[in-house]
């Protein structure tokens, strides 16, 4: 899947810390979620205190990541990273978190991927910025109590919902990243290709931020590919012609869906009938995981009205059969 929002390769990640803005001001859309930090940020730094624990979430390539970073930059503290998968034994968070100064961050991504036991040294970290290690095996095995400095954990996840209750309970801040709209998205792509030294007119930017899914992760994507596009066709100059013809080369349609999104759609259609149609038999229709269809593919799709979330599965909208040049069935009562 070449367009997807989800994990960079290697290269991708160098290119994508080399845009990610530094600074909240830099920060472009999320409003709500900008004053909130800008304010509780503002209160910490004059109590010379640690920031509150904050929870971010919302789907994949929406700036939780590079938040966290400006959380740690506008405290004037160091950042340290990891993932919910990637610590697997109790020791590797007390690890992290015995080696944390005065009001660090901890950014853990994928939060709602730890482990229970990980989990379980987090509570009392969380609250009274200590932790129980055990050690020792067997009989002569002992708990001992070790102070942290205090911290600030910025968790992120692309559901609230796969949080427990306990953990969910234990952030201060939570903050939902939604969806950009296209003039968001225009100005992130307008400052990248700032940023990257490519020549692109207003129109060009347009063009690729209408068709960048509301995300900014695939906006800059989009206009990397764009730009290598442009510098072989149109000696560097990104128009919205330039910028169409790239993007169909990519198989990005003019609503932005690219190929697994439509596969998506025309399964609904034609293989279960518009639906309602469950999510394991989707994914089986389509050959993706369960996981990848419910926070990568169909979110964009039910917010742009092209899918529709039921209690018994996912049906297709009027939209969807228009989009897909097809006559919408006639309901009972629709
Ligand atoms: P997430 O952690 O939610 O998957 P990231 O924080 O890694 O997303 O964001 C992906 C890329 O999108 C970043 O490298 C950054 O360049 C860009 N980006 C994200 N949010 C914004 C924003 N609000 N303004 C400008 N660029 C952004």
């Amino acid at each position: 899947r070449m367009i997807d929002a989800a994990a960079a390769s290697p290269q991708e990640s160098v290119a994508e810390r080399a845009l990610r803005p530094q600074l909240l001001d830099d920060y472009v859309g999320q409003a709500r979620v900008r004053e909130q930090l800008d304010i509780f940020i503002g209160a910490a730094r004059g109590r010379a205190e640690a920031l509150d624990h904050v929870l971010l979430f919302g789907p994949p390539g929406l700036g939780k990541t590079t938040l966290a970073h400006i959380v740690a930059r506008e405290m004037g503290v160091n950042l340290r990273s990891t993932s919910g998968p990637v610590l697997e034994r109790a020791g590797d968070l007390a690890a992290l978190l015995t080696n944390l100064e005065r009001n660090d961050v901890l950014f853990i991504d994928e939060i709602h991927r730890l482990s229970p036991v990980v989990e379980e040294i987090l509570y009392p970290a969380l609250e009274d910025y200590q932790i129980d290690i055990l050690i020792g095996e067997g009989p002569g095995a002992r708990s001992v109590k070790i102070d942290l400095q205090p911290f600030t954990l910025v968790g992120a996840t692309t559901r609230a919902g796969m949080l427990t209750n306990p953990l969910r309970d234990r952030f201060g801040i939570v903050a939902r990243l939604e969806f950009y709209t296209a003039e968001e998205l225009a100005r992130i792509v307008r400052r990248s290709a700032g940023l990257l030294g490519a020549a692109i007119d207003d129109d060009g930017a347009n063009e690729i931020a209408r068709r960048a899914r509301g995300t900014p992760r695939i906006a800059n994507r989009l206009l990397r590919r764009v730009r290598d596009y442009a510098e072989m066709k149109s000696g560097g100059q990104i128009s919205a012609a330039v910028a169409d013809a790239a993007l169909r080369m990519l198989d990005v349609d003019p609503l932005g869906f690219d190929l697994m999104d439509r596969k998506l759609l025309e399964a609904v259609v034609h293989r279960f009938d518009g639906g309602p149609v469950g999510l394991d038999n989707l994914a089986a229709a389509i050959g993706e995981e369960r996981d990848t269809i419910e926070d990568v593919i169909e979110p964009y799709l039910i917010q742009q009205g092209y899918l529709q979330r039921t209690p018994r599965g996912r049906i297709a909208t009027a939209a969807t059969y228009a989009h897909l040049g097809l006559a919408a069935p006639q309901r009972p009562g629709g």
